[in-house]
């Protein structure tokens, strides 16, 4: 566990674009009833690419990656700019 030494939040790591494949992939074999249609997760997507808090695939504000947060129903934006 890394050691917290101030208030600032800690790298996760950013996703590089190969890992980013393997993420839409993985979205991919997710029973579809766990799934947003295509069309919600783009208009999530489209939010998150436009947030100063994304920070290559990663959101900084809670520290996922977005292309889970986006697709998936249960997702949430944690500062509330999509549902
Ligand atoms: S999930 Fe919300 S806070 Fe995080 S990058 Fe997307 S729009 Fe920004």
């Amino acid at each position: 566990m890394p050691a917290v030494v101030d208030e600032r939040r800690l790298c996760r790591r950013c996703m590089t674009f190969q890992e980013a494949e393997e993420a839409e992939k993985y979205v991919a074999l997710l029973p579809q009833d766990m799934l947003v249609s295509p069309e919600k997760a783009e208009e999530r997507m489209q939010v998150c690419e436009h947030c100063d808090l994304l920070c290559g695939s990663t959101c900084r504000a809670c520290g996922c990656f977005i292309v889970y947060r986006a697709n998936a129903k249960a997702g949430r934006c944690p500062k509330k700019k999509w549902q």
